[in-house]
């Protein structure tokens, strides 16, 4: 069934465009992400999906949560702001969707990411039912994809969007998606991202100890970047922060290229100063300023 033969790119430090700043600016120049996620147990994963979309360079960061865990996010999110939407037993609740879908329409915001600790019931399928609606790009990651896994539909919602969106799954939750098994998914994962990506009209970002991006129209970029040490709770939650910021600043290819290796660089900059045993997804966030300083830097 698959070809092994598809043409692919490598992504190459010297070719990665890079956000700009510039003096006659404020934060709203930069963007403001929204990101949707949390629930009890697992709120860990939207606050390192805010702090690095603020390290990646977004203007501002607004988390979603459910509110009975607002507290915890409040304490953690300094610089990231939060609205706190109906929640039941620390998930999200019944009127979630339809507030997330005021939320939305009558914010500001430059595009979302969603998904990460979000858990799966009817009304996290319902949010992320709504958040497809937008007419802002969209990073769906985690629990966001296993909610649309479970929507008989989703390929047709995914195809009739009109603005762009990016799937960012892990073999699993690519499995879970394509009902494909995990052994077919590593052995071909070109052809299962461009396949993907071609079926649905997104772009897929599928992340493993190689992490391949498969565009709408079948282009395929990889990267070489990252090591074992990013095996570790965490470390696709900050990926799916820097996508949702850059995917707004630099545009959405450009900014899944880049976000990709600069995610890697971190992890193998982070690498350094720890070891890859002991390695964790918060070093990664602290190792970004370092990895755009060296991509600066690179002629
Ligand atoms: P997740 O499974 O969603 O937490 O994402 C894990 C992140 O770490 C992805 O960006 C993976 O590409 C990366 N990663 C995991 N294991 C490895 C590995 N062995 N080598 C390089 N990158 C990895
Ligand atoms: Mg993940």
């Amino acid at each position: 069934q698959y070809t092994k033969a598809v043409k692919r790119y490598l992504l190459e430090p010297s070719e990665i465009v890079l956000p700009e700043r510039r003096k006659n600016s404020h934060k709203y120049t930069y963007g403001h992400l929204l990101v949707i996620g949390g629930s009890v147990g697992k709120t860990g994963a939207p606050i390192m999906a805010s702090k690095s979309a603020t390290a990646a360079g977004s203007g501002l960061v607004t988390a979603v949560v459910p509110e009975e865990l607002d507290p915890i996010f409040e304490n953690s999110l300094v610089e990231e702001m939060t609205i706190p939407v109906d929640s039941e037993d620390g998930l999200f609740g019944k009127k979630a969707p339809k507030q997330i879908k005021n939320i939305i329409k009558n914010g500001k915001f430059t595009s979302i990411s969603i998904g990460m600790g979000m858990s799966v019931n009817e009304y996290t399928t319902g949010i992320i039912t709504e958040v497809l609606k937008a007419k802002i790009p969209v990073v769906i990651d985690a629990d966001g994809l296993n909610n649309l896994s479970v929507i008989d539909n989703y390929k047709n919602i995914l195809k009739k969007r009109k603005y762009p969106t990016v799937l960012t799954p892990h073999i699993g939750e690519m499995a879970r998606l394509t009902g494909l098994n995990t052994g077919e998914i590593i052995n071909n994962m070109e052809d299962v991202a461009k396949e993907f990506s071609e079926e649905t009209g997104v772009f897929t970002v599928l992340k493993g100890s190689r992490t391949v991006i498969a565009t709408p129209e079948g282009k395929i970029y990889y990267s070489i970047r990252g090591n074992e040490g990013m095996a570790t709770a965490g470390t696709g939650d900050v990926l799916s922060g820097i996508l949702g910021t850059l995917i707004y600043r630099i545009g959405v290819e450009e900014g899944i290229k880049t976000g990709v290796y600069l995610h890697g660089l971190a992890g193998d900059l982070a690498a350094q100063q720890t070891d890859t045993e002991s390695l964790k997804a918060t070093d990664l966030i602290y190792s970004i300023p370092k990895a755009y300083q060296l991509l600066k830097n690179f002629e």
